[in-house]
């Protein structure tokens, strides 16, 4: 029998996320060894309950209880009366209890939301859960890959920090909203100060995927009950680390499973392996089903309740707020609003820059300027956190006019970024200082007394003769007096 191809038109792209973001906490959630690992030796930051030794009892961590309600608070989800904990269970050579506690009835969030915006435009997503679970520990696969190493060794200083495990109900439509929802996810983590993207492994996701029949539905009347009635298989990538993974992994899948549905072929229910460096993704095994786990409730740890952390934890502005703000307290366009929020770092930045010197102007330095030569190259804004003294030396010189914005933007900028000296010293040594009012107004003076018949030519009524003068003062005062300026004082000079 030939396999039936399918029209590809009458096919929606469906995804829901488990992203799993490590929550910064100084001790681990069930004990108290040091979560700050560093690149110290392996297993240096173990004791009895990280290493599941028997009879080792959990001590569950405030501060990861305290962080949690926090993102409760800013995804606006319920955090109930009372959360528990239960015992996952499966064999890893990672996992040393042959269980992972996380929770599963009564997670500590429960039906939250973020917003977050795609290109120009505002798009929402359900959060079905967020809940604690503890990190296991981290293989090193010695002489190859996962499926070619000679041997692997197992190091157990990650085993027990806390994770947040952040699901989403199926609510994307492409890969790029994923990677717009990750960037904002992360952004609101950050201004909640339970996260750090610079991390090594602190944002892990597994992104499902299914292609579904829509059969006359609209794709964005998609929802629980379409797709139960569809019910695609679908395939879970594990092994995505970063946002531009996640997008990546993602569009190959997408493909991938058009292809094959194209073609007849059936899409496989599976967990598949993201190959950051081969750029595809691989089958590793079927899915397991809940079952498989035997989730049973942790006896050594007890009920918490919750309900009133929520009143009386309070969080930071975030950047929704935030921008709103801006936009109002610095009239900011909509997108310079969005620019200068995208990390709470440049936000910061820029109010301590806008509390010194005009608002538009530092708006367009650290919105334009200073990100925008960052971006080009591919430089974060932490790479200059510790220079800030120093471009906000570079915005004052450019606010008392001590040195052009031309050359502020295109030599002093530019080296600080490539070469990492000082403003000052740039405009020094490259002789940017601006020429004074006086030296301008020689210049003129002299270029009025050399150019005899460009003077005459002017009274005369030919206008075009100002533009040569100009040039003359432009060239005697190097370039670095205002051309508007020169054809001013030129003026007032020969009509005087
Ligand atoms: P499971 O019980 O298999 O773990 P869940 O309901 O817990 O399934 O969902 C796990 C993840 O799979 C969630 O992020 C959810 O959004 C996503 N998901 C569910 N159905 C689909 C689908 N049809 N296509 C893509 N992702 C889906
Ligand atoms: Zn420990
Ligand atoms: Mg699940």
């Amino acid at each position: 029998m030939t396999a039936q191809a399918v029209e590809t038109g009458d096919l929606a792209t469906v995804i829901g996320l488990e992203v799993h973001v490590q929550l910064e906490t100084d001790t681990k959630i069930f004990c108290d060894c040091s979560t700050d690992v560093g690149d110290d030796e392996p297993n240096t930051h173990t004791c009895p309950v990280c290493l599941g030794l028997p009879g080792a009892l959990p001590v569950l961590n405030e501060g990861a209880v305290e962080a949690a309600v926090k993102i409760g608070k800013a995804i606006d989800a319920t955090v109930p009366e009372e959360t528990t904990f239960h015992r996952k269970n499966y064999y890893y050579p990672d996992l040393p209890k042959n269980f992972q506690i996380t929770q599963y009835g009564a997670a500590i969030c429960q039906d939250g939301e973020l917003e977050f915006s795609v290109e120009g435009e505002r798009r929402s997503v359900t959060i079905n859960r967020a809940h604690l679970e503890e990190d296991p520990g981290s293989l090193q696969h010695k002489g190859g890959s996962i499926d070619t190493a000679d041997y692997t060794l197992v190091d157990y200083n990650r085993a027990g920090t806390p994770l947040m495990e952040i699901v989403t109900e199926p609510d994307f439509r492409s890969p790029d909203e994923v990677r717009s929802f990750l960037a904002k996810l992360t952004e609101v983590l950050e201004y909640l100060g339970v996260f750090d993207a610079t991390r090594d492994g602190s944002l892990r996701v597994d992104a499902n995927l299914s292609i579904v029949d829509l059969s006359g539905v609209d794709a964005d009347e998609i929802d629980a009950s379409v797709l139960d009635e569809a019910d695609p298989n679908r395939t879970e990538v594990k092994n995505i680390s970063s946002h531009k993974g996640a997008e990546k992994a993602l569009a190959y899948e997408e493909t991938r499973q058009r292809n094959a549905i194209q073609r007849g072929r059936a899409v496989e229910q599976e967990t598949r392996h993201w190959d950051e460096s081969k750029g595809v993704t691989l089958s590793m095994r079927s899915k397991e089903e809940e079952k498989d786990y035997r989730y049973f409730r942790e006896a050594d740890l007890p009920p918490l309740r919750v309900s009133d952390w929520k009143e009386e934890i309070e969080i930071p502005e975030l950047p929704d707020a935030r921008r709103e703000r801006f936009k109002a307290a610095y009239d900011l366009n909509e997108e310079a609003a969005d620019k200068l929020t995208s990390t709470k770092e440049v936000a910061d930045f820029f109010e301590d820059v806008a509390e010194q010197f005009d608002p538009d102007l530092a708006a367009t330095w650290v919105a334009d300027e200073l990100l925008g030569e960052l971006n080009y190259r591919d430089m974060q804004i932490t790479d200059v956190s510790h220079r800030f003294d120093e471009i906000e030396r570079l915005v004052e010189l450019v606010a008392t006019d001590e040195i052009t914005t031309k050359n502020a933007r295109e030599t002093v900028l530019r080296e600080m970024l490539d070469d990492g000296d000082a403003p000052d010293d740039i405009v020094e040594r490259e002789g940017l200082g601006k020429t004074s009012g006086d030296e301008i107004q020689d210049a003129v003076v002299e270029a009025i007394d050399e150019n005899p018949e460009a003077v005459s030519d002017y009274h005369g009524g030919d206008d075009g003769a100002i533009n040569f003068l100009v040039g003359q003062v432009m060239q005697k005062t190097g370039g670095s007096a205002d051309p508007g300026d020169v054809n001013q004082l030129l003026r007032e000079a020969l009509e005087a």
